[in-house]
C-alpha cells in the first residue's frame, strides 16, 4: 500500500474551499479518529483506486445506490445515451413513465408516484402530503432511523448525525422539533402511548420498515403489523422510508419482502424511495394511494416541484439499474457472498476473542462491536466505537473500504466475487487480531 500522501494533500486543499473538506459529513473520518478521508480517483465493479494508486474492495457502495458495482456497462450506456440526447428538458419525457411503471409493478402500495432529486426530498414531500391529507401537523418517528436532512426528521436521528454526536442539528427551530415525537424502534407500547397522548394531532408514523441506519435491523415479528394498525386506528397515515431498503434485498420493497410476513397488513399509505432507483445518479421518488397522492400539485393543494426532478439521465440510469437487478439469481448471489463473508468474520472475531454482533439481511449486514443483540438504537449506541474505528483503519490499510461509521452497513453488489471475499476475510482476520491486542 502506498502512503496516502496525495489524499492528505487534497484534503488540506479541500479544507480551504469546501466546508469540513467534504460534501456530506458522513464522508469525513471524524467518527473514526479523524484525519484525511481517502480521495478516490476511479472505480470499476467492486473496486476503487485512490489518488495514490492504492486499490480497495468497496463495501460502501456509495451508501447503497451502487448495487450493481461501479461503471456497470448497462448503466453507463444508458447514461451516455441520455447525455447525448440532452440532459435536461424541463418537459415530461417517456422514460419517466417507464420508471414510474417499473416502481409501481414491484411496489404494490404505489398507485401514483412523483420523482424528486434525493431521498431527503422524497421523505420531506411524503410528510407534506400526509399533513395536507390528514390536516394534522405532528409526526412520530423512531429513534435512530435516519430520514435525510430536512428539519422535521433531523430530530434524534441516527446515521451521520448520531455518529457525530449531534442528536439535533443547530438551525432547526424548537417549534419544528416540537412537531416530532421520537419513540424506540421495535416498541409498539411506546408507539401506542405516543399516539394516545397526541391522538388527533398525528399526521403520520414514519419508519424505516427494515432499518439501515443504526446497522441493519429487522422489525420484530408483528412490529410492522402493529404499527400500521395502531397508526390507522388513530387516524394517522403510515409512511415507509424505503430509501435504503427498496430493491436492496429483493426486486421490490419491504412491503413484499419474503423475510416479512402478512404483506397485506404491512402496506404503508406513502413510501419514500431513492438511492438504488437512480442507479447512482441523483434521484428520489415518493408515492402512495391515489386519493392521498392527489393532494399533490397540480391536482391538489400540496405544492411540491423540482427543476431537476425526473431528469432524463437519472431516470435512464435508474431504469438500467433495475433491469440489471431483474437478472436471474442476482440477489441470491449477493446473499451467498454475504453469508460467506459474515461466517468468516464471525469465525475470526471468535478466534481473536473480539465480541461482535452481526446483523445480516440478504446481501447487506452490519458489524457491531458488542456482545449483545442489536435490535434498537440504544443497543446500537452501546457498542465499542473505538474498536470499530481501529478495525475500520486496519481494513483500509489492507485495501478494504468500509463506511467510516459504526452505524453503517456493508453492502454486497452484483460485482463482488469470491476472490473479493477471500481477500476481505484475510484482511479482517489480521485487523481483528490487531483490534484484540
Ligand atoms: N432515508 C434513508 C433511510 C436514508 O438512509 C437516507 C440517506 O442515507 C435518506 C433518507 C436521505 O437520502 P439522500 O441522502 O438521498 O437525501
Amino acid at each position: 500500500m502506498n502512503p496516502r500522501t496525495r489524499s492528505s494533500q487534497l484534503y488540506e486543499q479541500a479544507l480551504e474551499h469546501i466546508v469540513g473538506g467534504v460534501n456530506s459529513p458522513s464522508r469525513s473520518f471524524k467518527a473514526v479518529g479523524g484525519g484525511a478521508p481517502v480521495f478516490m480517483a476511479n472505480a470499476k465493479g467492486a473496486h476503487f483506486t485512490d489518488v495514490d494508486g492504492n486499490k480497495y474492495i468497496d463495501y460502501l457502495a456509495a451508501y447503497g445506490p451502487i448495487i450493481t458495482g461501479h461503471a456497470h456497462p448497462h448503466i453507463t450506456e444508458a447514461i451516455t445515451k441520455a447525455a447525448q440526447n440532452g440532459i435536461l428538458y424541463g418537459t415530461p419525457t417517456e422514460l419517466e413513465i417507464q420508471l414510474a411503471m417499473m416502481l409501481k409493478d414491484s411496489i404494490p402500495s404505489l398507485d401514483k408516484v412523483r420523482f424528486v432529486n434525493s431521498g431527503t426530498e422524497a421523505v420531506m414531500s411524503t410528510i407534506r402530503v400526509a399533513r395536507a391529507y390528514t390536516k394534522r401537523n405532528k409526526i412520530i418517528k423512531f429513534a435512530g432511523c435516519y430520514h435525510g436532512h430536512s428539519d422535521l426528521v433531523l430530530v434524534a436521528a441516527g446515521s451521520g448525525p448520531s455518529t457525530l454526536g449531534i442528536p439535533d442539528s443547530a438551525g432547526i427551530p424548537t417549534s419544528i422539533a416540537q412537531e416530532v415525537i421520537t419513540v424506540p424502534f421495535n416498541n409498539l407500547e411506546a408507539l401506542r402511548e405516543a399516539l394516545e397522548h397526541w391522538s388527533d394531532q398525528i399526521a403520520a408514523v414514519m419508519v424505516e420498515p427494515i432499518v439501515g441506519n443504526f446497522g441493519m435491523v429487522m422489525p420484530a415479528p408483528g412490529f410492522l403489523e402493529g404499527l400500521c394498525k395502531l397508526a390507522h386506528d388513530y387516524g394517522a397515515l403510515v409512511i415507509y422510508d424505503e430509501v435504503i431498503t427498496a430493491f436492496r434485498f429483493h426486486y421490490g420493497s419491504s412491503q413484499t419482502y419474503a423475510g416479512l410476513d402478512n404483506h397485506d397488513q404491512i402496506m404503508p399509505d406513502l413510501t419514500a424511495l431513492g438511492k438504488i432507483i437512480g442507479g447512482g445518479l441523483p434521484i428520489g421518488a415518493y408515492g402512495g394511494r391515489k386519493h392521498i397522492m392527489e393532494q399533490v400539485a397540480p391536482l391538489g393543494p400540496a405544492y411540491q416541484a423540482g427543476t431537476m426532478a425526473g431528469n432524463p439521465a437519472s431516470v435512464a440510469s435508474g431504469i438500467a439499474c433495475l433491469e440489471v437487478l431483474q437478472g436471474e439469481g442476482v440477489y441470491e448471489e449477493m446473499e451467498r457472498l454475504a453469508i460467506r463473508l459474515t461466517d468468516g468474520l464471525r469465525e475470526s472475531a471468535d478466534r481473536h476473542g473480539v465480541a461482535m454482533t452481526i446483523n445480516r439481511i440478504r446481501g447487506a449486514f452490519s458489524t457491531h462491536f458488542c456482545d449483545h443483540p442489536v435490535t434498537d438504537y440504544d443497543q446500537a449506541q452501546d457498542t465499542d466505537g473505538e474498536k470499530f474505528a481501529a478495525f475500520f483503519r486496519h481494513m483500509l490499510d489492507r485495501g478494504v473500504c468500509l463506511a467510516p461509521s459504526k452505524y453503517e452497513a456493508w453492502f454486497l453488489t452484483t460485482a463482488h466475487v469470491d476472490a473479493d471475499i477471500d481477500q476481505t476475510l484475510q484482511a479482517a482476520d489480521e485487523a481483528l487480531k490487531l483490534v484484540a491486542a
